[in-house]
């Protein structure tokens, strides 16, 4: 693991993650739009890119030049002046909170610098380091006002090592209902080796955070089971026959975004199953964070025919479908 100044990039994570939960209160008054593959993204998802890698940048993060972002200014121009204009106002009031006023963007010129700075392609350009960022993952638990994370993973050669996840809407403590939008989220970092934390969105040092396990063993022998909350993100025949073969009775409990990394790296789920339809390709973004948290924790993530996650630059090699759980809980071949 480099030598990482943890606190600086929790700063930046939090400061983003902060906005990102404010974006969401204003939801219905920010511009959002289409994407080329239909899937939608916001001013927040922009904004919360441009605010991290602005962040990162100026306090010096290493690698920070060496980012695999979910966004690029392409975006931008669809969205016209009204999304650059609101972009610039909400990134400007993260780095004010992360006390770093001068990283914020003022012109388009800067803005769209800071966005394509994600553009890197680790397959063409060398893999052996980089940063993994997906601004809002969850986009669509976003504008639902449910759940979304904002997730950051540095993977090393094809191994996630660092992660962190911002979940403005999901409390530290259990609740009855994952899917309603708290006010009072959490943040969890992980480092592969050494250990995962969890701490209010406020958090800005690691001191302020506490440790963090997956389960030992499910509650009562009864596996808690995480999945997708939009059923069209996986293969749903294959993932009840996994189900039924792990033994697993409780209800699924269905939320958005990599937030289901947290729920199982903090020990409040037990097992997250991610079996995508055939043909679908899985990105970096959406499982680097995430994926170093649980191991950070002592879960495994692992494919649908039990080798570890491996990042491929921008994709994510996991044969079958992914499956993120606590040692003690096996799925078995389906
Ligand atoms: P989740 O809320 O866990 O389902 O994850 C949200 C992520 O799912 C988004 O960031 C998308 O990149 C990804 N996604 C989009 N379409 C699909 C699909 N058909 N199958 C699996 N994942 C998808
Ligand atoms: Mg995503």
């Amino acid at each position: 693991m480099p030598d990482l100044p943890l606190d600086s990039v929790l700063a930046a994570v939090s400061a983003a993650s902060r906005v990102a939960g404010r974006a969401a209160a204003e939801r219905n008054s920010l511009a959002d739009l289409l994407k080329d593959d239909r899937s939608p993204v916001t001013v927040a998802d922009l904004a919360v890119q441009v605010a991290v890698t602005a962040a990162m940048r100026s306090a010096g993060v290493p690698h920070s030049d060496r980012l695999v972002g979910e966004e690029g200014s392409d975006s931008l121009d669809a969205g016209g002046n009204e999304m650059l204009s609101q972009i610039i106002r909400l990134t400007g009031e993260a780095l004010v909170d992360a006390d770093l006023p001068s990283a914020a963007p003022t012109t388009e010129a800067e803005v769209r610098e800071l966005l394509d700075a994600g553009g890197l392609d680790p397959a063409s350009e060398g893999r052996e380091v980089f940063w993994s960022l997906d601004p809002i993952d969850g986009t669509k638990g976003f504008l639902r006002g449910q759940q979304f994370a904002l997730a950051l993973g540095l993977v090393e050669g094809d191994a996630p090592t660092v992660g962190f996840l911002g979940c403005p809407h999901l409390p530290l403590r259990a609740v009855e209902d994952y899917g309603a939008a708290d006010a009072t989220g959490s943040t969890y970092v992980g480092v592969v080796g050494e250990g995962a934390w969890a701490g209010s969105t406020d958090a800005t040092t690691m001191s302020s955070l506490e440790p963090i396990t997956v389960s030992s063993s499910p509650p009562g022998g009864r596996v808690r089971v995480c999945l997708s909350y939009e059923k069209a993100h996986g293969d749903q025949d294959r993932t009840s026959a996994a189900l039924e073969a792990t033994g697993v009775s409780t209800t699924p409990i269905r939320i958005d975004s990599q937030c289901k990394y947290a729920m199982v790296a903090s020990g409040r789920a037990d097992l997250y199953l991610r079996l995508a339809r055939e043909g679908y390709r899985e990105k970096s973004w959406d499982h680097a964070g995430g994926c170093a948290v649980v191991r950070a924790a002592g879960g495994v993530v692992e494919s649908a025919t039990g080798e570890p996650l491996r990042i491929d630059g921008r994709w994510v090699d996991a044969p079958g479908g992914i499956v993120v759980r606590t040692p003690s809980v096996e799925v078995p071949a389906h």
